[in-house]
């Protein structure tokens, strides 16, 4: 890229076909957003549609609801549609609960198809409530099953035969490196080992194809792409050729063949279903379906290409513009290799953001060292990242991150 000016950047904007989207999203006047990996923003429509739940379904229709909001089915019809966006069948999908909560159902899966596997492998670094789940499931196996972490690039060479399942990230939080799920799979699966996808930074973010690369299970969030808002209900994935192998570890009621039939003993339901757990919150699925109905009205490719062209250009413009500020690229600079995010290493990283954010342009950190930018594709501009590369620059040219205001760690970071 050559000569990029403000008005090379705005020509940009208005070739893009998916730029009148930006208008159906609520984002506060003159704010820059690129968090949309942490927590998406709010889609115009979401207000009205938790309204008609609050006043008419929960208000006036009361527990009937259930039956003629269809309520009860939400999770099954909002798994249809995130299905679309990651390559699944209708049926191989449900939204329930959280990531967590959903590694955990898909680790115990694993354990019982094999059951005389006693590994749990996933890479070092990893986010690490994944790894945590792995930890919790070693001790209340009373030390049977152990969890094993290694190097990212030695994945491949440890599997083998005492693995029961390997659990990655496919596009890593922090360096935003997108994993080849198809042969990572299939490398797997010579060993006999079943594979668990946290697509919590590629649903939405980029093509994703499970049944393509022929997933045994995944998770992902439903808060950062899909623009379910805050602690939107997550989804967990299961290939059809596992779902009734699984008496699952979470036996909640709603996971039964026939929970109104309120039998003493559990009977898993057919398929995805038993997947379920419990009550599903109602409020935060009718979110998180507005967030996805957006979404469905385009194409994943198209926003893939534009979210490449969002990332090319704000590496382009920081090494233009900010080359000599100590900046290291932390994610890859092919956009193939990366998912939708860009990602720098500092040594100054977390006040640099804060001063950043302080300028109104949203990205967040993540320690120890790396400064994290998202671009969701549905609403963000190349002008946001012109303007985003500026607020950068003035704050290392103007030496204001170096207040110390901005040295102080908030809890959430
Ligand atoms: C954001 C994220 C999670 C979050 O899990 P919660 O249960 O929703 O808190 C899990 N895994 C990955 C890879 C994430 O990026």
């Amino acid at each position: 890229m050559t000569d990029l000016t403000l008005d090379s950047v705005r020509e940009m904007d208005r070739e893009d076909t998916l730029a009148n989207f930006r208008d159906r999203f609520d984002i506060p006047e003159g704010l820059v957003y690129l968090d949309g990996n942490s927590l998406g923003c709010l889609p115009k429509a979401t207000p009205d549609r938790i309204e008609t739940v609050l006043r008419e379904e929960w208000g006036r229709d009361l527990i009937r609801s259930w039956n003629s909001a269809d309520w009860i089915n939400a999770p099954r019809r909002v798994g249809t549609k995130i299905a679309k966006l990651i390559g699944a069948n209708d049926d191989e999908v449900v939204a329930a609960d959280s990531t967590s909560i959903n590694v955990f159902k898909a680790l115990s899966a694993c354990l019982q198809l094999n059951p005389k596997r006693t590994i749990l492998l996933s890479e070092r670094g990893n986010f690490p409530t994944d790894v945590y789940m792995m930890q919790g499931l070693s001790v209340l196996s009373g030390g049977r099953i152990e969890t094993c972490l290694v190097d990212g690039e030695d994945i491949i060479g440890a599997l083998d035969e005492s693995v029961a399942a390997l659990l990655l990230t496919h596009v890593h939080y922090k360096t935003g490196r997108m994993r080849d799920m198809k042969a990572v799979t299939a490398a797997a699966h010579e060993k006999g080992v079943p594979v668990i996808w946290d697509l919590s930074h590629s649903a939405g973010a980029v093509p994703v194809d499970l049944k393509g690369a022929n997933a045994d299970f995944a998770v992902g969030c439903g808060y950062k792409y899909l623009n379910g808002g805050p602690g939107a209900p997550a989804f967990i994935f299961a290939a059809r050729r596992h779902q009734d192998a699984v008496f699952p570890a979470l036996s909640g009621w709603l996971g039964h063949a026939a929970p109104f039939e309120f039998d003493d003993t559990y009977r898993p339901a057919p398929g995805i279903d038993r997947f379920q757990c419990g009550t599903p919150g109602i409020l935060g699925m009718a979110a998180l379906e507005s967030g996805l109905d957006v979404m469905l009205e385009t194409r994943m490719t198209d926003l893939r290409a534009k979210s490449s062209a969002l990332g090319d250009l704000f590496i382009a413009l920081m090494n233009e513009r900010c080359a000599q500020h100590g900046f290291t690229l932390a994610c890859p600079k092919q956009a193939e290799e990366r998912g939708s995010q860009v990602s720098f290493h500092h040594k100054e990283g977390y006040a640099i953001m804060q001063a950043v954010i302080a300028r109104g342009v949203i990205g967040d950190f993540r320690a120890p060292d790396i400064l994290r930018f998202g671009f969701a594709p549905l609403y963000n501009s190349y002008e946001d990242v012109w303007r985003a590369v500026g607020a950068i620059r003035t704050v290392m040219e103007s030496g204001e991150w170096r207040n110390e205001k901005y040295a102080q760690r908030a809890a959430v970071t």
